[in-house]
């Protein structure tokens, strides 16, 4: 349990704040949030916030923001590139010995964060955020969410731990060992739990969002859980090998059936209905089998373009002071 030593003395914890459409939330953010950071003991801060290419005006009020407090960057996207770009993006700029992603909508309680070092300070790598508690999230969004982890953790090679989402903190090195990690499609909790390290676990209460609704509907979620399995299982596409036998197997053990049946029984030509069923019912599964390589395909087309993860089109704040030489 040695965490490397700290590029900054003292220490750099760098917040990582991913926003799309987040205007009403951002003075309060602000207000929670920095006399946290301000707080914490022997450490220094910065907040990066990343502009997923908001359609409201947050960008104008992140730039204000960033403008009235010298800790405070804005990493501005070319469009809306998603939360796992918009998160790898804040996680790329970010310059600190600990870097911690951190919703906008303040779900997640500041107040966690000086827990979360503290356990980083016993030595540990990456410490965990676990929601006990998620009520304020809707009875549909948990169960789901719940299934989703379990069926997750059966098929897949690594294991996501259970109503832990991307809040966290990671030591540099964790940082590092992201980075090199090139795939274009980022399942970040996957990807988190994929590189392994010292981990502890902090737990905590999640809050209703302060303002503003959630921006993932119900069919979004539903990608996201595609995206999550498919980047880390390969059983959705070797499963059919195994029902492939298993049908084969059948329709043998009913050819000899019928075969015998109309040796004595000779042939009456019935069966209709069964002929139709099974027809029916084959076709229905092939095309769910191809469907599920199509899943498979699209991601290595895509994987295969090698396109950026995100883009930049500006960026505000203290290094941009410091490029040009001012304060
Ligand atoms: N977010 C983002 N890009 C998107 C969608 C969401 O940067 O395309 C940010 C959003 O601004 C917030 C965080 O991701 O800071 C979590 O989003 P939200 O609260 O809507 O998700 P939920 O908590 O409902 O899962
Ligand atoms: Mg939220």
């Amino acid at each position: 349990m040695n965490p490397s030593l700290p590029h900054h003395n003292p220490p750099l914890l760098s917040l990582v704040v991913p926003c799309y459409n987040e205007r009403e939330v951002l003075s309060e953010f602000m207000r929670q949030v920095i006399p946290v950071l301000q707080a914490l003991p022997a450490m220094n801060y910065e907040v990066v916030f990343v502009n997923d290419g908001s359609r409201d005006d947050t960008l104008d009020r992140l730039v204000d923001i960033a403008c009235a407090h010298d800790r405070v960057r804005v990493v501005d996207l070319s469009r809306n590139f998603g939360k796992e770009a918009a998160m790898t993006a804040g996680i790329d700029e970010a310059l600190g010995d600990v870097v911690v992603p951190f919703d906008a909508d303040l779900q997640d309680p500041p107040e966690v964060i000086p827990r979360l070092v503290a356990k980083w300070r016993e030595g540990f790598d990456v410490v965990i955020a676990r929601r006990v508690d998620r009520s304020s999230d809707t009875l549909l969004k948990r169960k789901s969410a719940s299934l989703f982890y379990k069926f997750h953790n059966i098929i897949s090679d690594i294991d996501l731990p259970e109503n832990a989402g991307d809040f966290r903190l990671m030591s540099r090195d964790v940082v590092d060992a992201l980075k090199r990690m090139t795939e274009s499609r980022r399942f970040m909790k996957g990807l988190f739990a994929w590189v392994g390290f010292n981990t502890a676990v902090v737990e905590y209460t999640r809050q209703a969002r302060v303002a503003g609704k959630t921006k993932f509907s119900g069919w979004r979620l539903w990608n996201f859980a595609l995206e999550g399995v498919t980047s880390f299982s390969t059983l959705p596409l070797r499963i059919w090998t195994y029902f492939g036998f298993f049908t084969a197997f059948v329709a043998l053990s009913y050819a000899v059936f019928v075969l015998i049946r109309t040796l004595i029984f000779g042939n009456p030509v019935p069966g209709y209905a069964s002929i139709v069923t099974i027809l029916l019912f084959l076709g229905g599964v092939q095309l769910v089998g191809i469907g599920v390589v199509g899943e498979y395909i699209g991601r290595i087309y895509i994987e295969s373009k090698q396109r950026p993860v995100y883009l930049i089109q500006a960026r505000y704040g203290v290094s941009e002071k410091v490029k040009r030489g001012g304060r």
